[in-house]
């Protein structure tokens, strides 16, 4: 989607600081950190929130999941780290590309 803003960044046009990327997923640190570190990890399929994912979509929910412990440990997270999802206006949600926020502290 041309005018979202993370399937921009997804696709090179906006520059983003990368953590990680496959051929499903991005990881880039967040551009207003909330804490010393914060990463976003977002499928580089465009969908909404978690309100617009359907069973077809469990594979790829799981496998970002997956990425949170991974990548927060390469990010020098080793005590731990917390994770959330904005789903929504009433949730808060700035972003309608869907996103994982992954953020704590160095160990
Ligand atoms: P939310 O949709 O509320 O879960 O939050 C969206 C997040 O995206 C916020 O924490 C923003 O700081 C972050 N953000 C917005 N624009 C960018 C960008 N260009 N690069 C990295 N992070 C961004
Ligand atoms: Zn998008």
């Amino acid at each position: 989607m041309s005018d979202c803003l993370f399937c921009r960044i997804a696709a090179g046009e906006i520059p983003s600081k990368k953590v990680y990327e496959d051929d499903d997923f991005l990881a880039f640190h967040d551009i207003r950190p909330i804490a010393p570190v914060h990463f976003l990890i977002i499928p580089k399929l465009h969908l909404a929130s978690l309100v617009q994912c359907e069973d077809t979509h469990q594979a790829l929910l799981g496998r970002m999941l997956l990425l949170a412990p991974k990548l927060a440990a390469e990010q020098g997270m080793a005590d731990g780290f917390k994770c959330g999802i904005n789903t929504g206006v009433g949730g808060g949600q700035e972003v309608f590309h869907l996103h994982l926020h992954v953020f704590g502290h160095p160990a």
